[in-house]
């Protein structure tokens, strides 16, 4: 939408004292030790080098993602905007037929794009596929590893052409840094600089790493991502998050790391610009600090996913909860639905499916299902969904001496996460009754 931004040499971000609580889980009955998020947050390490390799499409085949899919109803456009263009011979986006989309509803199609909000407990990590192209926003808390590499292997990926790194909190980053060493990411793109942990596994990798900054357009496949912030570095590893608007065959999706405050504010307004958002990545875990009514009516976006699992925040927030609801959002949570997956085809017809339940978020309460708010609801339905077995979902983890099966991201998992059946796990172990796991 503009040419290249300046790119700012920004001073090192001051080691912000980041006051990032311990997150601390310490509800018995598990029989396992639950540690902390384990916050490497403090942003250190020199400037990045700023690199310009090009694009190397990797040449693997691109594996048909397969779980079950759920057509997307007609997305609400509260301010009345025409949606997103509809390429004649589509099925019309959001009201496809399960199965029924024809050639469009493949994830192999070249022109098809996968977007895959990982179930990763507190925290974030998308993965992105366009053909044969395949990037990584985001690497969620250590110990998240294992359910991103279980997302890029259904994918078929091999190796990934690019990460981006939102901001430096441990959340989002905590489980990146091996995930480099081993899928050795061709580019990472970031504002600001890595952590050093971070950085010295990129230059292990030979990955190259590129400043990114408001304005700039990045090749994603086919599908093409706009930078939409920072415009500059503040030193607050929140607001500076690298905001992304990707455009797919004509839907959009706005992943807004934690952003918030006037980098929010500026998102919106560029947004508003143009028409609704299909999907947004909501910021910062549904913090009542970001996404506020007036950017919601800026984005307009259609679907919301909120990426969150057990914590001690508060998150997602029913004040946020309930401006997404307001706003006329389809909201959905990570720690809720499981992994949130969606695809749209070369001719833009969008389809959604889910790790656990397919429930939409209908309450401003605590949306996570978390045991106090409708956990039973959630796992009923994601019992109805692992028992189809066609979503994928059926797998749980089990840690090496507790009692308790968990969902990918709960926090019990941080010792050891050992893979296991639903239908195995159901004899021997009992549900966790933090993470709510599919019963
Ligand atoms: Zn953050
Ligand atoms: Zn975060």
């Amino acid at each position: 939408m503009r040419g290249a931004a300046p790119r700012e040499t920004a001073p090192l971000l001051a080691a912000a004292a980041l006051a990032l609580s311990l997150v601390v889980v310490l509800l018995a009955g598990c029989g396992s030790a639950a540690t902390t998020g384990g916050p490497g947050a403090e942003p250190s390490g020199g400037p990045a080098a700023t690199g310009a390799a090009t694009e190397a499409p990797s040449a693997q085949p691109t594996a048909e993602p397969s779980p079950a899919r759920t057509p997307m109803t007609p997305r609400p456009t509260p301010t009345g905007t025409a949606p997103s263009p509809t390429p004649s011979g589509a099925s019309a986006p959001g009201t496809g037929t399960t199965g029924g989309a024809g050639k469009g509803a493949s994830g192999a199609s070249p022109g098809a794009t996968t977007v895959v909000f990982v179930d990763v407990g507190q925290g974030d990590a998308t993965v992105i596929r366009s053909g044969s192209w395949t990037g990584l926003i985001d690497g969620g808390p250590a110990g998240a590893e294992p359910a991103i590499e279980a997302a890029l292997a259904k994918l078929g990926v091999r190796r990934l052409s690019a990460v981006v790194v939102s901001h430096v909190h441990a959340d989002h980053t905590g489980g990146l840094t091996r995930l480099v060493g081993e899928w050795r990411p061709r580019k990472a793109y970031v504002a600001g600089a890595p952590t050093a942990a971070l950085a010295g596994a990129l230059r292990g990798a030979g990955t190259a790493v590129v400043q990114v900054r408001r304005g700039d357009g990045l090749k994603f496949g086919a599908a093409r991502a706009e930078v939409l912030s920072p415009a500059g570095l503040s030193g607050d590893p929140n607001s500076d998050s690298v905001v992304l608007r990707l455009d797919a065959a004509g839907r959009s999706f706005l992943f807004t790391g934690d952003c918030t405050g006037p980098n929010e504010a500026a998102v919106g307004r560029i947004c508003a610009r143009g028409p609704p958002i299909d999907v947004i990545k909501v910021a910062h875990h549904g913090s009542r600090y970001s996404t506020s009514s007036a950017f919601l009516a800026e984005t307009r976006p259609g679907v919301a996913v909120i990426c969150v699992g057990p914590n001690s925040y508060g998150h997602p927030t029913p004040a946020t909860v309930g401006r997404l609801l307001a706003a006329g959002s389809r909201v959905y949570t990570t720690w809720k639905n499981g992994g949130v997956t969606f695809t749209v085809s070369a001719a833009g017809a969008m389809s959604v499916s889910f790790g656990r339940s397919s429930q939409p978020v209908k309450k401003a309460t605590a949306a996570g299902g978390s045991a106090e708010s409708g956990g039973g609801a959630a796992a009923g339905t994601g019992a109805a969904a692992a028992s189809s077995g066609a979503s994928g979902g059926a797998i749980v983890y089990v840690t090496k001496t507790g009692e308790c099966y968990h969902a990918g991201g709960c926090r019990y998992l941080s010792g050891s996460r050992i893979p296991i059946a639903l239908k195995d796990a159901r004899g021997a172990y009992r549900p966790c009754s933090v993470c709510d796991p599919p019963i």
